[in-house]
């Protein structure tokens, strides 16, 4: 009962006029029979820069398209200089945002509680959290896969409500942006850990019913593989994300 979901992180590519054409290309590849959205739910997460571009262009075509942001603050409004409100994107109708990223979290020095404020600031205002975890290749050495992915959900999910809304992506640091994407079998053992945690924490319905991506090195030579595993229920892909034929071949790693 969990559809699967691709999502593209464009990261920082891609000004408001590039994300038009692309959005509107992208539309095009999946429209009429060349996609069932109920094999996939599609999202991109576009700069700030270029929501309101990709609102005007989504909602006057109509398009099946999903969006949200990379990042949110952890406050509402204020003297926050440079950051972004979660009212400002869901008057956007954003319907999803980006939170923990391994390069916020390294670049940005956001910790668990940070992310975690940061959910529950998503949730303020309506919006599905894509909540990023993962290890280090130092981390996978010295206490496996699981450890630090564990903890750093149990960390962000910490007096908050699951039923609120919640996608998890595993995201091995190791994996991003190297071209050595995790085996299968790896990704699975860690989406089994980490829905362990979401039922101890949330029940066993909540966890059964959210979905939990992988992200790390994904095209489409090697999605159809994770999606096969049980507990991996979609992606979420960077580099792979820009290419338009590259990321409608994800989508549609079915056909
Ligand atoms: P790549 O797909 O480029 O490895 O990036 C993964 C990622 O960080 C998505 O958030």
């Amino acid at each position: 009962t969990r559809t699967p979901f691709i999502a593209g992180n464009w990261k920082m590519n891609l000004d408001h006029l590039q994300a038009i054409a692309f959005v509107q290309k992208l539309a095009w590849n999946l429209s009429d029979a060349k996609h069932d959205f109920a094999d996939a739910e599609v999202a991109v997460f576009p700069p700030f820069t270029d929501l309101r571009s990709v609102q005007t262009l989504v909602s006057a075509d109509d398009l099946p398209v999903k969006y949200g942001a990379q990042d949110l603050s952890a406050n509402d409004s204020g003297a926050y200089t440079g950051e972004v409100s979660g009212a400002f994107l869901a008057k956007l109708d954003c319907a999803y945002v980006v939170i923990g990223h391994s390069e916020r979290r390294t670049m940005h020095a956001e910790t668990d509680e940070v992310v975690g404020a940061k959910v529950q600031a998503a949730h303020r205002h309506g919006l599905v959290p894509v909540l990023c975890v993962g290890e280090t290749a130092e981390d996978l050495e010295q206490h496996g896969a699981s450890a630090v992915p564990v903890a750093q959900l149990r960390g962000a999910l910490e007096g908050v409500d699951v039923s609120k809304g919640l996608v998890v992506a595993y995201e091995p640091v190791w994996a991003i942006g190297s071209g050595q994407a995790a085996t299968p079998e790896q990704a699975q053992q860690v989406a089994a850990a980490l829905r362990a945690v979401l039922a101890e924490i949330a029940g066993a319905e909540l966890a059964a019913s959210t979905r939990i991506l992988y992200g790390g090195s994904v095209k489409a030579a090697n999605i159809a593989a994770f999606m096969r595993e049980p507990d991996v229920d979609g992606a979420l892909v960077g580099g792979a994300s820009l290419d338009l034929d590259e990321f409608s071949s994800i989508v549609r790693f079915k056909k």
